[in-house]
């Protein structure tokens, strides 16, 4: 891969363009507004100063690999892209739009990733005219620092994609798993159950946020309490998968804690809203 294109100059798009021009790719990415993509860079520019500082890049390096990433507004660069990773709002419709518009330029070969941590890769590869082609490419946050990328393989996607985008985070410096594409895929199937009992355990008044924090950091050597991690990744974002799982198994041991629900009712969306099952 050359020319990686990505959608999306949020926290996991801006993560993405980080690690894939450290690894030498000529990146263009683009949001909607100018403001959107004036963020992005500052996140890059931040992040990288963070490892010169840290002493695991030189000052050379980074300025390198900033001066690989060029920012945009449409969707031209898509044209001669090898691959484009998509990592928009996690909504299925306006997923949907713009990998309908992908698809119609980019090149034939070109490799389609979704960072999706929800929706079902077969299902967005119907907008595609190669689902072959397209693949699930699940980063964790922050990109920079996180290990894993959980390559997500729907039901039409070809062996040689998967193996492409492997090869590709590799490069990045990250370990791949493969997943089938089943609600949740595998990371979060296995987080989100632990975080709703967290909260049901809590809604039951076992014990106190900070208890039930302690004991799965003490008592289980997690780094992070599962409500602690809740409160970071986002109280709604943890409702919407929960909903997912619920949905796509019909099978009630995921339905939401009433709790998680009404917290996000109100607007406690944990880290990003101030308020959670703690207060920032
Ligand atoms: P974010 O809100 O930080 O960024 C999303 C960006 O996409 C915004 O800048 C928005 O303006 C832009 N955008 C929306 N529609 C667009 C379009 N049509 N064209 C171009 N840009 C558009 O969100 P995020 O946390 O970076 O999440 C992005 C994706 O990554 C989602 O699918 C999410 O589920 C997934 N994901 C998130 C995490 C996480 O912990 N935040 C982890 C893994 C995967």
């Amino acid at each position: 891969m050359r020319r990686v294109f990505i959608v999306g100059a949020g926290q996991m798009g801006s993560g993405i363009a980080q690690v894939a021009a450290q690894a030498g790719r000529e990146v263009t990415v683009r949001d909607v507004e100018q403001a959107f993509l004036d963020r992005g860079r500052k996140t890059i520019e931040t992040s990288l100063a963070r490892l010169v500082k840290r002493g695991s890049v030189t000052q050379e390096e980074a300025d390198a690999a900033l001066s690989r990433v060029r920012f945009s507004l449409d969707l031209e660069p898509a044209r001669d892209a090898d691959l484009c990773i998509e990592a928009i709002i996690e909504r299925y419709e306006e997923k949907s739009a713009l990998w309908r518009d992908i698809a119609a330029i980019a090149p034939e070969g070109a490799i389609l990733a979704s960072n999706t941590s929800s929706l079902p890769i077969t299902r967005l590869a119907t907008n595609v005219s190669h689902p072959e082609r397209f693949v699930g490419m699940h980063f964790m946050n922050p990109v920079p620092v996180m290990q894993l990328v959980e390559v997500i393989t729907g039901l039409a996607t070809a062996e040689a994609t998967t193996a492409a985008v492997e090869a590709e985070a590799a490069a990045y410096g990250k370990t791949t798993v493969r997943a089938k594409d089943f609600p949740g895929f595998v990371s979060n199937r296995v987080l989100m159950p632990l975080i709703n009992e967290a909260v049901f355990t809590l809604y039951e008044g076992v014990a106190s946020a900070e208890d039930i924090d302690t004991v799965m950091k003490l008592g289980m050597n997690h780094p992070m309490g599962p409500l602690q991690l809740a409160d970071f990744i986002g109280l709604d974002t943890c409702l919407y998968i929960l909903e997912v799982l619920h949905e796509g198994f019909g099978d009630p041991k995921y339905r939401p804690c009433p709790l998680l629900r009404q917290y996000v009712q109100a607007g406690y969306y944990g880290r990003k809203s101030g308020r959670g099952f703690y207060t920032y």
